[in-house]
């Protein structure tokens, strides 16, 4: 098990400097988030130990009991990447040391609200729809900037960045496209005096394609850990 997770984490870590190195760009400029949800404590205990930092997770109460169970990992960095509803805020807010999946007001306002004072800032991004599917969460790319300045507002939080999750396609043209628009996003808030320095991009599939478009943040699941099952 030890060997298996290990020589996935080396496979993942490897194909993430090469796409770094393709695209003249820093390995160290694109940050590894293992998403571990639907996976034990242990799984994620045993990539802690080989030197992994930052964890994904999706559900609320994954999140709660995952937290309890690996309370003596002082370094574990725990994001909330999933959908989240208003009345399981205050966990999150408690708990995570990042959102990557606000997408309207009113849940930012709540995690500012119930993020504890001895806590510092919670780091959130923005869940932008850059493939326009009315069926994926995310608010439409021509008002990010509008949420992103109402944002920057409120006290207990740090706007970071930008997340996507794009439309599967075997068209990489079509993917970069997707993945171009949360840059573009980016830029137009550096511009608009919002330094946002993460753009949350890229899964076990399409890493290469998320780096070579600027992800400076690759959620990868699968290529760690295996494949899920859902309960
Ligand atoms: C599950 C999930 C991932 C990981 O996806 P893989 O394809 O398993 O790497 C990344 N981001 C989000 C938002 C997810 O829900």
């Amino acid at each position: 098990m030890m060997a298996t997770i290990f020589t996935a984490w080396q496979g993942v870590r490897e194909r993430i400097a090469k796409a770094a190195a393709a695209n003249q760009r820093e390995i160290n400029a694109v940050a590894l988030l293992a998403v571990s949800k639907t996976f034990p404590s242990e799984a994620i205990r045993e990539l802690y130990l080989i030197g992994q930092r930052a964890f994904g997770e999706n559900y609320v109460q994954e999140l709660i009991d995952k937290h309890a169970a690996l309370i003596d990992c002082n370094e574990l960095v725990w994001h909330f990447i999933g959908p989240l509803q208003s009345n399981k805020t205050r966990s999150v807010a408690e708990l995570a040391d990042w959102v990557h999946s606000i997408d309207r007001l009113k849940i930012a306002e709540r995690l500012s609200a119930q993020r504890p004072e001895h806590l510092p800032h919670l780091n959130v991004c923005i869940q932008v729809n850059v493939s326009g599917e009315t069926s994926k969460s995310g608010i439409a790319p021509d008002e990010c900037l509008a949420l992103a300045t109402k944002i920057c507002q409120l006290p207990r939080i740090q706007l970071r960045g930008l997340m996507c999750i794009p439309e599967p396609t075997p068209d990489l043209s079509q993917l970069a496209k997707q993945f171009k628009v949360l840059r573009d996003l980016q830029n137009q808030l550096i511009t608009q005096g919002i330094p946002v320095d993460t753009l949350s991009m890229g899964m076990s599939s399409d890493l290469e394609t998320a780096i070579s478009e600027g992800s400076t943040l690759v959620r990868v699941g699968t290529a760690l850990f295996g494949t899920r099952t859902y309960l």
